[in-house]
């Protein structure tokens, strides 16, 4: 963002009152066993609906602390695909049009884009689109268009694994949603999203599937651990013993693992899930976030690696 825009712009949570195929019956029901969005939702959280009006409460935070001035809406709850165009285009437009809004990230699911709708992300992200031709006009010309980023829960590449989460999505159709991403937004910026310690997948699983995200070449990954929120499905196979969670050792090592993985060009977006909130059941590592940074941080140190050590440039062709 520093690069981009000169200086940090910080992501502000969005509600937009989407549901999701796997909630809803089109795809499944129940969504995925470890889906609790109500925790990621401020309109749910807070009663503010409007968008406008998240932004601005949001905004309040991050200006107290961070004396920041640029933000990113993003739409993160839910499936913000998951709808007409023409309902799709008046929600972002909204969030683009707000006071110091500089870009928005659209989380979704891999089965939820199609051409039309990724036709009008590029339309934002290549600074065609008029809501940005119109705060250009009140004299924003310091940077020419927004940052626009499409991020796709990738989770894992092995479809028995999705299956008994109940992802309701295969990882072709992953496969799929990026070929199709970068043939119709080529200026979006493509996120995916990895977990690493689901049910039942070795390190040899999840290195696979790192490998595989790799060969996808996106421009940012987030990388998660799994982790058990309370009043989820998964929450009832925990305490019946189905499972165990990651430890932390096993995830700072897996961390590194990805890091030595990813192509130079993907930015890191996040290394660790939730593990201060009340709501997370397991697992209970007793560390903040920073100290979790400071400890992959310290594994690269003791490796003497570095991202993209063991990069198998190769093998990168999202096209397959
Ligand atoms: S796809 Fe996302 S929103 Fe839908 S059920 Fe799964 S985690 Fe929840």
């Amino acid at each position: 963002m520093k690069q981009w825009f000169g200086e940090p712009a910080y992501k502000l949570t969005i509600d937009a009152g989407f549901t999701c195929p796997n909630i809803d019956g089109t795809k499944a029901t129940g969504g995925c066993t470890f889906c609790d969005n109500v925790s990621f939702s401020p309109a749910l959280r807070t009663g503010v609906t409007r968008i406008s009006d998240q932004i601005e409460q949001s905004k309040t935070f991050y200006r107290e602390r961070f004396n920041s001035s640029k933000f990113l809406a993003y739409f993160q709850t839910f499936t913000n695909t998951y709808d007409k165009v023409e309902r799709l285009k008046s929600l972002y437009d909204e969030a683009l049009n707000a006071p110091d809004i500089v870009g928005i990230a659209i989380g979704t699911r891999p089965d939820c884009i199609d051409a039309e709708k990724l036709q009008l992300i590029q339309s934002y992200a290549d600074g065609s689109a008029k809501v940005w031709q119109h705060k250009l006009k009140e004299g924003r010309t310091e940077y020419e268009r927004p940052f626009v980023s499409v991020e796709y829960g990738m989770q894992t590449m092995h479809d028995a694994t999705a299956d008994y989460v109940n992802r309701a999505h295969t990882h072709q159709e992953t496969v799929d949603a990026v070929t199709l991403t970068r043939e119709h937004a080529p200026d979006a910026h493509l996120c995916l999203h990895m977990m690493s310690g689901m049910p039942f997948e070795t390190d040899e699983m999840i290195l696979d599937s790192i490998h595989e995200c790799a060969r996808l070449r996106p421009d940012s990954v987030k990388f998660h651990h799994m982790y058990v929120y309370e009043n989820t499905r998964m929450a009832q196979q925990y305490a019946d013993g189905a499972f165990e969670t990651p430890s932390l050792d096993r995830h700072i090592k897996l961390a590194a693992d990805c890091i030595e993985r990813m192509p130079p060009s993907t930015w890191i977006q996040r290394l660790v899930g939730e593990v201060s909130d009340s709501g997370v059941i397991a697992p209970q590592w007793g560390k903040s976030k920073m100290q979790i940074y400071q400890a992959i941080t310290d594994e690269l140190r003791r490796r003497g690696t570095y991202q993209s050590l063991l990069w198998n440039n190769d093998d990168a062709n999202p096209q397959t």
